[in-house]
């Protein structure tokens, strides 16, 4: 079997190069189709164009290149865009490891090749979809959803960005899932697991479901000084008495890895001097277990359902239950095999908490994930990185199990 080595020094020279496009302080500003953005995207098609890929860059603005190959064919990416003042390395170092994946192949004239995509907009600048590039690559984006999707900042139509970039007239590529042998994407933690047991690897089993719930107390808007307590429909009480009863009952029936937060609270009017007549949460969980994910829902509409009983009511709006995504059982074995040579003893296998391209992608085709340490687990601010001695061990784990794929073993 041919062992493919990543050429480290390439690649964090390519990974310092994109974070120079756009930098912001020591992170980054490429939002979905801006300048740097479309800078960015240019820069690793030429990457691909230079190795023999034939390359597009298509009208979701999704960078392909196809590997002028026979033999096994192995796709791999992430995304190339980031958050706004964001990290440099969140979907940046999935891209790059892909690039070299294609090059280290290519040099080592192993028969097949290596496929690769920098999907558009995981960051979900634009509305409309959770994975717009991934899903359109997946066949799930339909033209009206294109046609309605705008800038959740404010940059205007999809479709006008799209044009602006050149991009309006352009096909849309889609997954051809009998091509290819595997997925893999590369990823930061953004969380602090690897970092605290002092580990280099994580290869994920399957990523989380995200449920998401709209809960609405309805009371009586009043006075603020001049009704008395005992009479009052207080409908921001009532929300509070929830949260607080969301926190007493979910740690007895959670997995080891569930996560809950209420992000947003509104209430209405929101004057210091009027009693909220209406209140609104939203409450979000994740776990990768459907039984868990069951469980924290049947006990959350039992609590809202004693939350609205006396004083005010309440109702309670799913406002979307994605699945979890398994990844693929043997791929997770080619990376741990790959990790014990690269570091052994370092790995560990886990659950993703935040979502990815991946997940899109794992019902089409075998698929796996791979995460290397974060800094403190900082993520989506300009601060997150990851020291490049981490950078390099993941290229080689990463690189090395993609040729393993290609191998047949
Ligand atoms: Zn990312």
């Amino acid at each position: 079997m041919t062992m493919l080595r990543a050429n480290t020094q390439r690649v964090l020279k390519d990974l310092y190069h994109l974070r120079s496009i756009g930098a912001y302080k020591t992170g980054v500003h490429r939002p979905t189709l801006s300048a740097n953005d479309m800078i960015a995207r240019k820069w690793l098609a030429d990457q691909l164009l230079a190795i023999g890929h034939k390359t597009t860059i298509d009208g979701i603005a999704n960078v392909y290149g196809r590997a002028p190959a026979d033999g096994p064919i192995v796709l791999a990416g992430s995304h190339i865009e980031s958050q706004n003042h964001a990290g440099w390395l969140d979907g940046a170092l999935g891209v790059v490891y892909a690039l070299e994946a294609a090059r280290v192949a290519k040099e080592t004239g192993i028969p097949g090749g290596v496929d690769v995509i920098a999907f558009a907009d995981e960051e979900g600048h634009f509305s409309g979809a959770s994975f717009l590039g991934s899903e359109s690559f997946a066949g799930d984006i339909s033209e009206d959803a294109m046609d309605g999707s705008v800038c959740r900042s404010g940059r205007g139509r999809l479709r006008d960005l799209l044009a602006n970039a050149g991009l309006a007239s352009r096909e849309r590529v889609k997954i051809e899932p009998e091509r290819y042998a595997a997925f893999f994407e590369a990823h930061i933690e953004q969380g602090q697991t690897l970092e605290t047991e002092g580990l280099n690897i994580g290869v994920v089993t399957s990523i989380v479901a995200i449920w998401q719930y709209r809960i609405t107390f309805t009371g009586i808007q009043n006075h603020a000084g001049t009704t008395k307590m005992a009479i009052r429909r207080d409908a921001g009480k009532a929300l509070m008495g929830l949260w607080y009863r969301i926190e007493e009952e979910f740690p007895e029936i959670s997995g080891q890895h569930s996560v809950w937060t209420v992000g947003r609270v509104k209430l209405s009017p929101g004057q210091p001097s009027i009693i909220p007549g209406s209140a609104e949460m939203i409450v979000q969980f994740r776990d990768a277990e459907p039984a868990t994910l069951d469980r924290l829902k049947a006990k959350l509409y039992e609590l809202v359902k004693e939350a609205g009983e006396c004083p005010c009511t309440a109702t309670i709006e799913n406002m979307g239950e994605s699945k979890p995504a398994q990844m693929s059982k043997a791929l997770q074995s080619t990376l741990i095999d790959a990790a014990k040579i690269h570091a052994p003893e370092k790995w560990l296998i886990m659950p993703s908490g935040a979502g990815h391209d991946a997940q899109v992608i794992a019902p089409l085709i075998p698929s796996a994930m791979m995460f290397i340490p974060s800094i403190g687990g900082i993520s989506h601010h300009w601060t997150e990185t990851t020291c490049d001695e981490d950078i390099a061990k993941g290229a080689q784990v990463f690189v090395d199990a993609i040729g393993r794929v290609m191998s047949g073993g």
